[in-house]
């Protein structure tokens, strides 16, 4: 036995060695640096089980001895994974939770030893496999947490082919194995642009990660959104793998989508509420200060709202509301904001309003548009609205402030009689009142109160007369001389430009009758779409040559509709009529429509003489002319200097003060006499 304890000495296993009555024999070196238990101190005894257990029990090497069975040798190890007999030997595996201070995992092995054929001790063999173990768990549990993870994980290789996928990948993506070996581009919806997986793979490259929200496409062709982390994998200073994570976040993305729109907008008309009002208003303020551009502000109250509710009930008194809702929409410009505060009560952003004028033609459209009858269940009811004015920044420089005062003005509109609007500042008020009173009064002026000046124009070649143009005049009973720039703009929104422009195009033509000159009629854009205006000219000129009539026409007339303006550009063409593009350079100055249109002139416009920096853009459209084939007539020439200059510059005609301001009656005439070409001398033989 003295030589075997040596043999077992100078082997590095772990191993004790009992004798019949259980008392230890040897206890190796290696067995003393594991259990930490000194040999001198435990041989003789029976404490083999003491390093590893609490209380007294078999170790392995005494079930040996007593000849445990199987059944037994399992009870004994229950806690433990593993125990069995296996050849002549017990084996036993599981962790020792204190075994010299430390969790260890040992693997153990006993083995009865035989002398002389009777079983006289036996040998216990340890093995401490924790760090093996440890590594193999790790290993299990991250295999577990990647596959059962609720967040779809991909891993590529450095070529980025799909190496490994989870179960979430499947469930998200709708891609089953087939994708392994496949770019992970296979996911992706069109929505991104190429830079932006560009800026992805410059991220990756500089800071190995990447996160971000991307739209992909499952299998089935159903695009979703999903929270993306992907991490770059390091071997040694090397890429080897990229790890993407993603979670599908495109009900978050609908549900935040919602609670966002439910923040900012109406329940019932849909309309944007309070908060986004202030919101876009506060935007607006912050541009307009910069840009000096106005804006306004309507606060819009339905008269006599609850009257409609309590007779009719809530549920008519809800779609009057949308149908108010979607009124206001198809009055206002796609650019300007339509809220609504609760209640009755609306307020609108209006953008882009340069004059008093511009407020009123918007606020006389809502009035209308909202004053017309509504049909609801079978109800027919008329309602109409109160609607109150504040101008940025006249009337206040924050959007409270501004609406404040909107409402203060709606107040004044209600008692004022309601159905109708009111300007927070008292100047606007008198401004829309006379625009007012001008659209009903204009009414009755047609034609009594109107008559034509004319403004001679001078053909600088010959230095004779080239022709006049037809200015409109009305004579106000009280009001007395009303610009045309005035009253044209009302008579356009209300319609009765049709009216005007007929009277003026037959006087003008009368005109042309009686003195054999060219005269231009200057028409609306308004007219320019009216169906019968071929027939109106044909009338019109009926019997002089349609070469004398000039039509002007202004760029605005081709924003709206361009084809329908050139075909009856062409149509008038046809007439034998002369075509003058008017106050050129004013609107939309496309150079590249001009070419399509069938012109004889361009009339420059006055801002363009009267300012002497402009004046390398007038040689410009003189030139474009000429190339064009067209001829041009500048406008507004008010002194020598610019005079010398258009002839300098090769300008056929002017017209302007400096020639001659618009004139009628026997001054016209005295003008028309003074002017007029001379008849060649007849030589007698
Ligand atoms: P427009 O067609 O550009 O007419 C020329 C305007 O410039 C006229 O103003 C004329 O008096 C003015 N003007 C002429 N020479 C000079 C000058 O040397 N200096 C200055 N500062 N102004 C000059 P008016 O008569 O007040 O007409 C204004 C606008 O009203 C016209 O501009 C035209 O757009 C419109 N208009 C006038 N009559 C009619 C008409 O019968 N029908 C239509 N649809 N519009 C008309
Ligand atoms: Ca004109
Ligand atoms: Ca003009």
């Amino acid at each position: 036995m003295e030589m075997t304890a040596q043999a077992l000495d100078a082997i590095s296993v772990p191993a004790f060695i009992i004798d019949r009555r259980h008392k230890i024999l040897a206890w190796n070196h290696a067995c003393e640096l594991l259990t930490g238990v000194r040999a001198i101190d435990v041989i003789g005894t029976d404490l083999q089980w003491q390093p590893f257990y609490e209380t007294r029990r078999p170790c392995l090497a005494d079930l040996v001895l007593d000849n445990t069975t199987d059944d037994q040798l399992a009870a004994h190890y229950q806690q433990h994974g593993r125990a069995q007999f296996a050849f002549d030997a017990y084996k036993a595996e599981g962790w020792f939770d204190n075994l010299n201070g430390k969790r260890r995992y040992l693997v153990f092995e006993a083995k009865p030893l035989v002398t002389n054929g009777t079983i006289a001790g036996a040998v216990e063999m340890l093995q401490d496999i924790t760090e093996h173990k440890e590594a193999s768990e790790q290993l299990t549990l991250a295999a577990s947490v990647f596959e059962n993870s609720a967040e779809g994980i991909m891993i590529t290789d450095i070529h980025n082919r799909l190496v490994s996928v989870n179960k979430a990948f499947h469930a998200i993506t709708g891609y089953g194995v087939e994708v392994l070996g496949c770019n992970p581009k296979i996911l992706a919806s069109n929505r991104h642009s190429q830079d932006f997986y560009g800026e992805m793979w410059r991220s990756l490259a500089e800071s190995g990660k990447w996160q971000g929200e991307v739209w992909n496409k499952r299998s089935n062709g159903e695009e979703y959104v999903v929270r993306m982390n992907i991490s770059v994998v390091l071997n040694e200073g090397k890429v080897v793998n990229y790890v993407g994570m993603f979670s599908d976040v495109t009900r978050d993305k609908e549900v935040e989508e919602r609670i966002n729109f439910m923040a900012h907008h109406d329940f019932l008309t849909g309309l944007p509420n309070r908060v986004l009002l202030e919101d876009r208003m506060s935007q607006l303020v912050a541009r307009a200060s910069r840009s000096g551009e106005g804006f306004a502000v309507a606060f819009l109250d339905l008269d006599k709202f609850k009257l409609v509710n309590d007779a009719l009930g809530h549920d008519i008194g809800d779609k009057l509301l949308k149908e108010v809702a979607s009124r206001l929409l198809a009055v206002v410009r796609a650019t300007d904001t339509v809220s609504r505060q609760g209640g009755d009560e609306f307020v609108l952003l209006l953008t882009g309003m340069h004059t008093a004028h511009d407020l009123v033609l918007v606020a006389t459209k809502l009035i209308r548009s909202l004053g017309r009858p509504y049909v609801l269940n079978g109800h027919r009811l008329v309602v109409t609205p109160s609607i109150g004015l504040s101008v940025f920044p006249t009337d206040g420089r924050t959007p409270a402030e501004l609406i404040k005062n909107a409402d203060t003005a709606m107040y004044h509109a209600k008692n004022s009689g309601r159905n109708n609007f009111q300007f927070f500042t008292e100047d606007l008020n008198i401004q829309a009142y006379d625009a007012l009173i001008m659209e009903t009064s204009l009414q009755a002026a047609i034609p009594a109160q109107l008559f034509l000046e004319y403004q001679p124009q001078l053909c600088l070649r010959t230095g004779q007369l080239h022709g006049l143009e037809a200015l409109v005049r009305w004579q106000h009973p009280t009001l007395g001389l009303v610009s045309p720039d005035k009253f044209i703009p009302i008579a356009e929104d209300s319609g009765l430009i049709r009216e005007l422009g007929r009277w003026v195009l037959s006087h003008a033509c009368e005109m042309i009758r009686q003195t054999g000159l060219k005269i231009a009629v200057n028409l609306s854009p308004v007219q320019l779409v009216e169906a019968d205006l071929v027939r109106q000219v044909i009338e019109a000129v009926g019997g002089i040559d349609p070469g004398l009539l000039t039509l002007e026409v202004t760029e605005s007339a081709f924003v709206r509709d361009f084809a329908k303006a050139k075909k009856m550009l062409d149509d008038l063409k046809k007439t034998g009529v002369v075509l003058a593009l008017d106050d050129f350079g004013t609107g939309y100055s496309s150079l590249s429509y001009l070419r399509h249109l069938p012109f004889d002139y361009i009339k420059i416009d006055q801002s363009f003489i009267q300012d002497e920096d402009s004046h390398s853009i007038v040689l410009a459209i003189i030139g474009l002319a000429e190339k064009l084939g067209m001829s041009t007539i500048a406008e507004g020439v008010e002194t020598a200097e610019q005079l010398a200059f258009l002839e300098q510059s090769g300008c056929p005609t002017i017209q302007g003060f400096h020639f001659s301001r618009p004139l009628g009656g026997p001054r016209l005439a005295e003008f028309i006499a003074c002017h007029r070409r001379p008849e060649p001398a007849l030589s007698r033989p």
